[in-house]
């Protein structure tokens, strides 16, 4: 089998290495040149355009940053759609609004092409140890025939409903994320002020009902005063923007996810927007006049 892999960047690149170890045949592209030169390093071939990865693949996978770069490479020119030919599967595994993919499911499946919506979770060390968690959506038989593509990068493959699901999915998992940093952030800061060691307060509660991989993931970042992404604020912007564009389409509206975003907006306007998200914590030492240590 071929595959077609669009996108190399931080994630990309480590998840077609992993498709290369599985043993599959890939051809790539980027415009980072020395990331396509890694994987042709690798046995990979070089792709000049989404038209002839196509022509070329069984399956395509792109790992993009948002909505316009994944309709560009689907339906754009020399695009995916115009190479499109019997049995091609397209899997677009980047985080974008479920409304985009379902409208470039819907051009494509008129040129036969069918199509799942997979984003990811586990950021960068678990794109490279192959143990991120992909949420499917898309038709089940199409998903059952891409499964063991999506396993040779992934710890966890769950089909979630039909295309644009696996995004409700992200966007649902990003609002958890989000929120439950702020909460955090708000709390650390509360202990601090009112003069209780926050590291203390962490090893008090993380084994109560306020624990959660968030707080183990992003206490210790936050005491280190380490802001290294991980996950930049700048694309959990992204996220919450489409989370709120959705929730406004289906008619739910999302009060919390719009105050953190706000938060978030302010800190990129303090020069922060390339922090990892745990730098949410800088937006209430600010509004409290004091800095979180251990
Ligand atoms: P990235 O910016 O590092 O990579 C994106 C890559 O796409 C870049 O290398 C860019 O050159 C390439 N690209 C853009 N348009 C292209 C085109 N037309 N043709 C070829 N290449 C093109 O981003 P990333 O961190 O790898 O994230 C990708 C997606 O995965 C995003 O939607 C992000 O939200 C999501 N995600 C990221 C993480 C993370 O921790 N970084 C975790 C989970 C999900």
């Amino acid at each position: 089998m071929k595959i077609g892999f669009i996108g190399l960047g931080i994630m990309g690149k480590p998840m077609s290495k992993n498709l290369i170890k599985a043993g599959y045949e890939l051809i790539v592209s980027d415009f980072n040149k020395s990331a396509v030169e890694e994987l042709v390093a690798l046995g990979a071939e070089v792709g000049t355009n989404p038209k002839e990865i196509a022509q070329k693949s069984d399956i395509v996978i792109t790992m993009l940053p948002n909505s316009p770069n994944v309709k560009a490479v689907a339906l754009g020119e020399s695009g995916l759609i115009e190479g499109a030919h019997e049995g091609l599967i397209y899997i677009d595994m980047s985080s974008i609004a479920p409304a985009a993919s379902q409208e470039v499911y819907k051009v494509l499946v008129e040129q036969g092409v069918e199509m799942l919506d997979a984003p990811v979770s586990g950021g960068e060390p678990k794109a490279i140890d192959g143990t991120i968690s992909v949420m499917v959506g898309g038709k089940k038989e199409i998903f059952e025939q891409s499964k063991e593509v999506l396993e040779a990068m992934a710890g966890s493959v769950v089909h979630v409903g039909e295309i644009g699901a696996g995004n409700v999915t992200k966007l649902a998992n990003q609002i958890i994320v989000a929120l439950n940093i702020a909460a955090v952030s708000e709390a650390f800061v509360l202990a601090q002020k009112a003069g209780v060691n926050p590291e203390s307060v962490f090893e008090a509660i993380r084994g109560g009902l306020a624990g959660s991989t968030v707080l183990e993931a992003k206490s210790p970042m936050m005491l280190d005063r380490n802001f290294t992404p991980g996950f930049r604020i700048n694309l959990h912007i992204k996220d919450l923007t489409n989370a709120l564009e959705t929730s406004h389409e289906v008619g739910a509206p999302a009060p919390l996810t719009a105050a953190v975003l706000e938060m978030m907006y302010s800190l990129k306007a303090d020069g922060h927007e390339f922090n990892d998200h745990s730098a949410i914590l800088k937006h209430y030492e600010k509004l409290a006049n004091v800095e979180v240590s251990r």
